[in-house]
């Protein structure tokens, strides 16, 4: 990867109590080139395309089709496409990479072991995100310290070293659950089928589950591997 993001100067100093719509103004300042949503389509992914669509229209959405997604995130997509005549900038992985991974490993190599896991997530997450966030000053992410021992201690605005020095800005890093979906139903927005089913995190299809009863809320994900491993390497 040659391409390095443009530097920052620095990290603007927020309120703890800071809100997702002061977050993403300071961000956007702070940002030095253009600023864009990362959407899993999630339903904070939703609930931060309704925000920016009413405080900042002219951020864009990107998504990674990484070939192995749900039919109810697709669905998701094109509902929000419709909703907000929203364009979405969609990035795959490259052809060869995923075409030599599955003619030497198979279709569920990522179940075998840790390196394998990460070697789909780096083929069809991670060297899509690079390019994604190529040339941008900032990127925006339904990220919240709710959701993970791994999230625990995530800052509202962040230098991403890992993607080159962008500002990584986390507008809903304080949203607990009920407020996510207190705003989700209020607004009447369009969310995955498949949270009402048991799924509060969804990724790819074959690695994620609904959790039961008592679990985590990211339990479902790579649901064979120890917490502190369950992170795809977009979120370092
Ligand atoms: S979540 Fe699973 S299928 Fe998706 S890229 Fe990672 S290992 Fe591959």
């Amino acid at each position: 990867m040659s391409q390095l993001s443009p530097q920052t100067t620095s990290v603007p100093q927020l309120n703890p109590d800071a809100g997702a719509e002061q977050i993403i103004a300071a961000g956007l300042v702070a940002a030095k080139g253009f600023v864009t949503l990362a959407c899993s389509f999630s339903v904070e992914d939703v609930v931060l395309i309704d925000i920016l669509h009413k405080v900042a229209p002219e951020v864009r959405v990107f998504a990674l089709d990484t070939g192995r997604l749900n039919e109810e995130t697709y669905e998701v997509a094109e509902a929000l496409r419709e909703r907000y005549a929203l364009a979405i900038d969609w990035y795959f992985p490259e052809r060869q990479a995923v075409e030599q991974l599955e003619r030497e490993k198979g279709l569920f190599s990522f179940r075998a072991n840790l390196d394998n896991r990460h070697e789909c997530c780096r083929i069809r997450k991670v060297e899509p995100l690079r390019r994604a966030l190529v040339g941008k000053g900032g990127w925006i992410t339904g990220l919240r310290r709710a959701q993970s021992v791994t999230r625990a201690d995530l800052a509202a605005i962040e230098i991403d070293q890992v993607n080159g020095g962008l500002l990584k800005i986390n507008p809903l890093l304080n949203w607990s659950d009920k407020q996510i979906w207190d705003y989700a139903k209020e607004q009447g927005l369009p969310v995955n089928r498949l949270h009402e089913q048991g799924y509060p995190s969804i990724g790819c299809a074959p690695c994620t589950r609904p959790i039961r009863e008592g679990e985590h809320p990211r339990a479902g994900r790579w649901w064979w591997e120890n917490p502190e491993h369950k992170e795809c390497g977009l979120h370092q």
